[in-house]
């Protein structure tokens, strides 16, 4: 049975009009399901005896199940069970709220060399509704309001695009979920095509980029995606999307030890991002079963040191759940081998 958490408003006043409903029924579900957090249609006051049987037979309403939860002071780490494979989610709790990391696909096709869920091969996408699923699933179950959405988990949301456009659509709207577009952030490899396409949405959603290198030659050995997308024509797409939405753009860097993290590294990237609506996010990489090392404090500081000097907007990210499992794909990559 189809989860109507897949439906965005527009989706749904289409079906029920289609089935002799009227349009305004759809907010009155939307609402219902989203605002007033029903779990039952039958528990939605406002609508008739028979939208409600017609609601029941055709549509889930089920909230995922959470199989495991990991616990550090920085961070919380979920394992979903979708019931043909798990997915992860990370929540944190800022001083600025809730913040929750979904993955949008069942592993990832991408490869990057220092990532655990590259290694779990894509097995299938996430619909809209699993996604929604991942944000209202964590709500109910730690009973709190998730202030921020970053798609950053397992998977590359721009290989799932349709389905992420109908998750912008349903987390956004306000007679949904009704989260600020500013709280939601994408974050794609570089998927050059894409990135256009999501500035031609119009959308006051952010965006990040994984660069995670300055050159081409290092950047291809970690993101094998760099062959099909070198940095110059991320940059240009970069270009087209400010000049497109006026927003800012934020470039993911992963440092790794000795592999791009010298400070000529640190003045390479600082000329290819001179004069661009970008900020810099530094991360510390999260070791795991790759050969790839965290930087030493040291170097973090004097590539963080350079790039400022050179007048590029960075932060250092703030180190989360290096006890849980934290970077993505490693809880679910310890599930898959248990059950091996
Ligand atoms: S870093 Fe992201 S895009 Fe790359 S393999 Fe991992 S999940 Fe996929």
């Amino acid at each position: 049975m189809r989860s109507i958490f897949d439906l965005t408003l527009e989706k749904l006043e289409e079906e029920l009009v289609n089935n002799g409903f009227k349009k305004f029924n759809a907010t009155q579900v939307f609402e219902g399901i989203y605002k007033q957090k029903h779990t039952s249609f039958l528990d939605i006051t406002n609508i008739s005896k028979e939208l409600k049987k017609y609601l029941t037979e055709n549509y889930s309403l089920e909230y995922l199940k959470v199989e495991e939860k990991l616990t550090s002071d920085t961070a919380d780490k979920y394992l979903l069970n979708l019931n043909d494979s798990f997915v992860e989610v990370v929540l944190m709790k800022q001083s600025y709220g809730n913040s929750l990391c979904i993955s949008s696909q069942v592993g990832c096709n991408m490869n990057c060399a220092f990532c655990e869920s590259g290694r779990l091969k894509k097995q299938r996408d996430l619909t809209t509704g699993e996604m929604i699923n991942e944000v209202l699933t964590i709500e109910q179950y730690e009973n709190i309001r998730i202030d921020n959405v970053v798609i950053m988990g397992i998977g590359e949301p721009f290989d799932n695009f349709n389905n992420i456009k109908d998750f912008l659509n349903i987390i956004t709207c306000n007679k949904g979920i009704d989260l600020g577009s500013r709280r939601v952030t994408v974050s794609t490899c570089g998927l050059v095509p894409k990135i256009k396409e999501f500035a031609d949405l119009n959308t006051q959603v952010n965006l990040a980029i994984s660069l995670h290198a300055a050159d081409d030659e290092t950047r291809n050995k970690l993101m094998p995606i760099n062959k099909a997308y070198p940095i110059s024509e991320v940059l240009k797409a970069i270009d087209y999307y400010t000049k497109k939405t006026n927003r800012r753009v934020t470039i993911e860097y992963i440092l790794l030890d000795k592999i791009n993290d010298s400070k000529e590294d640190a003045i390479k990237l600082a000329n290819l991002l001179k004069g661009k609506l970008v900020y810099v996010n530094l991360i510390p990489y999260n070791s795991n079963s790759t050969d790839f090392k965290r930087s030493s404090k040291e170097r973090i500081e004097a590539f963080f040191d350079t790039l400022t000097k050179n007048g590029i907007n960075t932060q250092k990210r703030r180190e989360m759940g290096k006890n849980i499992k934290g970077a993505c794909g490693q809880l679910r990559a310890a599930k898959e081998k248990q059950g091996e």
